[in-house]
């Protein structure tokens, strides 16, 4: 079964919004082992949009557009879908109540908010729709089926148009397949894309059913693998000798194997489950590596204190680098992230301290020192260990990088235990 994604709104075609839409239904999708060979952004356009839904729905089974459902008048998708498919316009009562509903509990917080006329635009809805009901919005989604061929209407905003996604449009996805289709995702950190590609080059090579797929994050790999068959059992059959085997080769490289696990709650899970405090000394990444631990609940069990010492002065002030060793040394050196470590855990009083020092660029870099050097040390138990990384990319990617990386190496230094002495 082929599905194709239609993102309509001059703002995507403009640059103006990301279209994260579709990156989302393009992985969701093949989740769903649906075959997806087309994504077009059209501007909010009353004959270009026809002409690219005819187009979409001749070519794919399924034809998913997000945005233009406001109630505005240059939002059409939903008139124009239903001029495609010949079907006429009306009020859908069940719809007109949510709106209505919503709109109370809006103006509740607005009250100089008042119902206009173009709102009830949105109960509107092609004769012999599915109603998607909208709890984050006013917009309904619409689903309309005609023969094997099928159009499905999202909003355009994310927080509206992912759940509806999920709790509604999924589920009715999953049901049109003759097939049960079952994933499970492997995540890895610490190994980079290249080298997981080449270490399952032989696997994607022999592979028919599951599939893994590989997508590549910041810092981390994550592979997912697909079965199809006839029940859940039968899927995941076929999937455990896969993920055996990925253990097998990537060992303590695998953080989760858990969809929404991410690297930072493996970290906090291992403190926690180890009772080891933490503190972080950072000076790049800016507090990038405290902002993704406290993003996990009950990050206050574990984590007592980050520094952000991005001057000499802070890093001597805060952790008590020696001011000779800044000057000798540098503040971007192996010796300054292992003495930044040392400090952080003496003055947070933690058991571990992760310290991050190193050029994010775009100006500084020498041939001794390129833009893109990061140092960060570990300190636990008493001994403390410095790693060097070289990362590319503009100032945001390597910072981005740095933190990532930071991640992976605190949770091999806790998996590690004692580590040995630099
Ligand atoms: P609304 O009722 O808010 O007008 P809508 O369904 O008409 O919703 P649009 O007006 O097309 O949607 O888009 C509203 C907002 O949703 C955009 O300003 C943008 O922030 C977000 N959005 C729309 N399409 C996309 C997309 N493809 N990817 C990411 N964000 C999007």
């Amino acid at each position: 079964m082929t599905a194709e994604f239609i993102s309509v709104g001059t703002e995507i075609l403009l640059g103006n919004i990301v279209n994260t839409n579709s990156a989302f239904l393009a992985e969701k999708c093949a989740q769903l082992g649906l075959s997806v060979y087309y994504q077009t952004v059209v501007g909010d356009n009353e004959e270009r949009l026809y002409e690219t839904i005819r187009t979409a729905l001749e070519r794919s089974d399924i034809v998913i557009l997000t945005g233009g459902l406001g109630p505005t008048e240059d939002d059409l998708t939903k008139e124009v879908t239903a001029r495609v498919f010949g079907w006429e316009l009306l009020e859908d009562a069940h719809s007109r109540e949510r709106i209505q509903a919503y709109m109370e509990q809006y103006q509740k917080n607005r009250p100089d908010r008042k119902i206009t006329a173009n709102n009830w635009k949105q109960a509107l809805v092609p004769r012999g729709a599915i109603v998607l009901d909208n709890d984050n919005g006013t917009a309904p989604g619409l689903i309309l089926e005609k023969g094997e061929k099928r159009a499905i209407l999202l909003p355009g905003p994310p927080n509206e148009m992912q759940p509806m996604f999920m709790n509604q449009v999924y589920p009715y996805l999953r049901a049109l397949q003759p097939e049960i289709i079952y994933s499970q995702m492997v995540k890895i950190c610490g190994i980079g894309e290249s080298q997981v590609a080449e270490e399952i080059a032989d696997l994607i090579e022999k592979q028919t059913n599951p599939t893994i797929a590989p997508y590549a994050k910041t810092g981390e790999v994550h592979l997912r693998i697909t079965a199809k068959g006839e029940s859940e059992k039968e899927c995941r059959k076929l999937v455990k000798p896969v993920v055996r085997e990925l253990k097998e080769r990537f060992g303590k490289n695998i953080f989760a194997t858990d969809e929404s696990k991410t690297l930072e709650e493996a970290v906090v899970d291992m403190l926690r489950d180890q009772k080891l405090t933490l503190s972080l000394a950072e000076s790049c990444t800016g507090g990038a590596v405290s902002s993704r631990i406290v993003s996990v609940p009950g990050a206050s069990e574990v984590f007592i204190h980050g520094f952000v010492t991005y001057s000499n002065k802070a890093k001597r002030t805060s952790l008590g680098v020696k001011k000779v060793l800044l000057k000798i040394e540098g503040p971007v050196s192996a010796k300054c992230a292992k003495e930044m470590a040392k400090g952080g855990c003496k003055a947070a009083g933690s058991d571990i301290c992760l310290s991050v020092t190193g050029l994010a660029g775009p100006g500084g870099g020498t041939d001794k020192l390129p833009v893109g050097t990061v140092f960060m040390g570990c300190c636990y138990n008493g001994k403390t260990v410095v790693n060097e990384y070289h990362f590319t990319g503009n100032r945001e990617k390597i910072r981005q990088q740095a933190t990532a990386h930071a991640l992976a190496f605190l949770r091999e230094c806790i998996m590690e235990g004692v580590r040995k002495q630099e």
